[in-house]
Order: structure tokens, then sequence, then C-alpha cells
């Protein structure tokens, strides 16, 4: 069991709710509630789990450890006791400390484990969480991550870069070493699609390589696309005639580096684009909403309240939009874009980095407002050397599960919900809410 620092909400119900009312457990969660949680498979939004390929190369996009080293709040740090919880939870790891004689035993076991298990690693992992699918996000799926319990999430950044990024890239030095990845990845989509170089104009660049890559990508099983655009620039994309963005791009194409106010032109255009077509291939759009990571992250640039714009698009109505991390330190900004009909939000990274409280009190209010359009998520990603995927998996989701059920014995004892609509609520966010909104077909 993992032991979260409940302080604050363990204070706020020390008295208890008038009348008396169901017994909580230590965390301050009703037990039942707990228990009925704790049943449900879940559907992850938002996990970065890793093939059985030695090295997994098409894992990430923009893998940040490329950046140089970063800030890493408390949770997500090597020595925090959820590291250990999930050694024992996963491994059995007997001992109770991490020193070099355990850790090359637990090693061995974590090797054992994934020779055993071979390619059906990653759908031991889920079994271990009581995860029924996860939402894979990755520049390709691999060995092991198959559907139906891994669907596929792409990234589309590249696509919204096709002219020289050297300028871009000059504005920080994490902008420096992430820019290049965008243009390799872009170059391997071209590749993908046997094309040699970029077309002349705007209009053939759509039609020979940002419409068919989209398409090939939703021929391959993709669910959704991934937008990582806050690493790279502000989230506000302007609604810009086809004529400005053709423009430049012509003008550019053969390889000088666009003036900052030109390349936002063309990249305005082509991150609407690209969502009016992800709605057309029924592909929903995940975009990256938190203070990070990074030294140079420009949080103000993450504002969900920065898409209002796009989500107000009359033309991108038919596509479906997911605020990936739940807009972070702008979570009831992203509980406000919920009023559109075509925006969810997710919890996920919230579960690895806040305490389950605070993302407990996060999910109250998108919760007693809009229960249908929230996601659980974990981002579970390997974080180092016999840190796989799988232990940022077991802690984020127990914590997502934790704070979920924090979040729904207050909205009971407030008296918001009754029992058996908190029950809906938790199958709805774990489960039900992401199989509807992609498809899933689970019951
Ligand atoms: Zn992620």
């Amino acid at each position: 069991m993992i032991v979260f620092a409940q302080a604050v909400l363990m204070t706020a119900c020390a008295s208890g709710p008038p009348g008396g009312s169901a017994p909580r457990d230590q965390s301050g969660a009703d037990p039942a509630i707990t228990a009925f949680i704790e049943k449900i498979r879940a559907v992850d939004n938002h996990a970065h789990a890793n093939s059985v390929m030695p090295g997994d190369s098409d894992a990430d996009a923009l893998p940040l450890d490329g950046i140089a080293p970063f800030e890493l709040p408390v949770r997500l740090r090597p020595d925090h006791p959820d590291v250990l919880a999930a050694y024992k939870a996963l491994y059995k790891y007997p001992h109770q400390d991490l020193s070099d004689t355990h850790l090359r035993d637990l090693h061995s076991t974590m090797q054992a484990t994934a020779q055993e298990q071979g390619a059906n690693f990653p759908a031991w992992v889920l079994d271990q969480i009581g995860t029924e699918v996860l939402l894979a996000n990755r520049i390709a799926m691999g060995a092991g991550l198959a559907p139906p319990r891994f669907r596929w999430v792409s990234y589309a950044d590249a696509l919204m870069f096709p002219l020289s990024t050297k300028g871009e890239a000059a504005t920080t030095p994490d902008r420096q070493k992430l820019f290049p990845l965008e243009d390799q990845l872009l170059q391997r989509y071209l590749a993908d699609l046997k094309i040699a170089g970029l077309p002349a104009t705007l209009d053939a660049y759509l039609n020979t390589v940002v419409t068919p890559t989209l398409e090939a990508q939703r021929k391959g099983g993709c669910v959704a696309v991934k937008f990582e655009a806050a690493y790279l620039r502000a989230l506000d994309f302007d609604d810009v005639p086809v004529a400005d963005a053709s423009g430049v791009y012509a003008k550019y194409v053969r390889g000088a580096v666009p003036s900052h106010v030109d390349y936002k032109l063309l990249q305005d255009f082509l991150f609407r684009y690209i969502a009016r077509e992800a709605g057309r291939l029924d592909l929903a759009v995940h975009i990256h909403a938190f203070e990070g990571a990074g030294n140079f992250f420009r949080t103000d640039g993450a504002d969900p309240l920065l898409l209002e714009p796009v989500f107000n698009d009359a033309a991108l109505r038919k596509t479906n939009f997911v605020i990936v991390h739940g807009g972070g330190v702008f979570a009831s900004h992203a509980g406000a874009m919920l009023w559109k009909p075509n925006v969810y939000v997710d919890m996920s990274l919230m579960t690895l980095a806040y305490s389950s409280a605070r993302l407990a009190d996060i999910l109250i209010g998108w919760l007693t407002e809009f229960p249908e359009k929230v996601l659980f998520g974990s981002d579970a990603s390997a974080l180092g050397p016999d840190q796989g995927w799988e232990l940022t998996a077991w802690s984020g989701t127990r914590a997502g599960r934790a704070a979920l059920a924090l979040a729904l014995t207050e909205m009971m004892r407030n008296g918001d919900v009754d029992r058996a609509r908190a029950e809906e609520i938790a199958t709805m966010v774990l489960r039900t809410n992401a199989s509807k909104l992609y498809k899933l077909g689970l019951p």
C-alpha cells in the first residue's frame, strides 16, 4: 500500500460530516468507494508504454533526456518512497532499502520477469495495475503493444514545422535541443510517404504530406494525435487565412529561415488544418498543458485558455480535444473549457507530480460540473535504468484512484452526489468516458 501525505484533507475532514456517515480509511476516503474504484478496469488516457524491443527508439518524439538535466518534483525523484512501493508491488521486492546489493537482486528479478513474460510484458504490467486499455503516446507502436489492450496516440507537431526551425530553436536552450528532433520526425514522415523533399506549395504540402500522414496513422490504428507544442511555442493558434500561410510557405520552403512572425502564421494555420483533418478522420487531438518539464519551459504559454479561440472555431466542432495533464496549475482554466461541447480533460502527470489531496480538490471542481468530460491518465514513463514505465504506471494509477476516491468521498459528504452516482462517476472517469470518446466499445 502506498501512503500519501493527506494531512490537509484529514484535517479538513477531522470533525466528520454532520449526522454521521460512512467511515473513512486512513487517507480520509470512504472505504466502500475506495474498494469500488479498485475493481474498475481502467482506460489510461495518456502514457508512454515501452515496447519490448531493446532501446525502443520509437517511444518518444521529444525525449526529455535530450535537454539539460532539470528540476523534478519530489514524487518523481528516484529516492521517493513510491519507487520502493512500486518495486514491492510489481516485483515482490522484499527489502526496505535500495542498497546496491539489494538493487542487484532486484535487477535480476526484473530481467527474469521481462524474459518470462516476453512480448506479453506490457500486458502483464496492465494486469498488475488493473488497467484494461492504455493509450500509448509514441512515434510508432512496437512489439508487445498490440490492440485491444494498447491503442496508439501519434505525434503531430512535426507536421506544423516544415520550414527551417533554426530561428524558433534559438529562443531557449531546451528548444535548441528539441526542434532538431521535430525536424527528424518530419523527415521520417516524408520517408514513410516516399517523398524526397518538401513540395513547393502549401497546397501540395497539405495534400501530399499532412493529410496522407494523418490518414496513414489512422489506418495504423491511431485513436488520437498529440501536440507537445507547449514545449516549442505558446498555444495561441490564430485563425490565419490560407493565402497568408501559403505566402509564408512558398517564401521560405527552400531553406531560408523565416521570421518568427511569418512562421507563426504558417504554424497557426497548420495546427487548425491538422485539427480539422483529425476530426474528419475520427482522431481526437491531445494537447500537452502543464507547468513543465524543463528549466526553460514557458508555463504561461501552456494555459488552456489560450486554446479558447480554437475550441470556439465552428469549423473544428467535429474534432474532440483533450487537455492532457489537466492544464496543471491552470486546472481551473481547463475546467472552464469543458463548457465547450468537444473539450475533455485528463489527470495524467498530475497523478505523478501532485499529492492525492491536491488532485482530489482539482477533480471535485471538474466533476461537479462536467463528470462526462474527465478522463483518467497516468503519464507513465520510463525514468531511468531499472525505472521502466511500469513503475510510474503503478504509482500513477494508484495515485489517480486514491485521488478519485477522496474527491468522491468529499462530494458524497457535501451532498453533491449520492453513493450510486459517486460509483457511476468513478466508472465514467476511469473507463467509460474514454471508451465513448475513442469508441473502444467497453461495457
Ligand atoms: Zn506524457
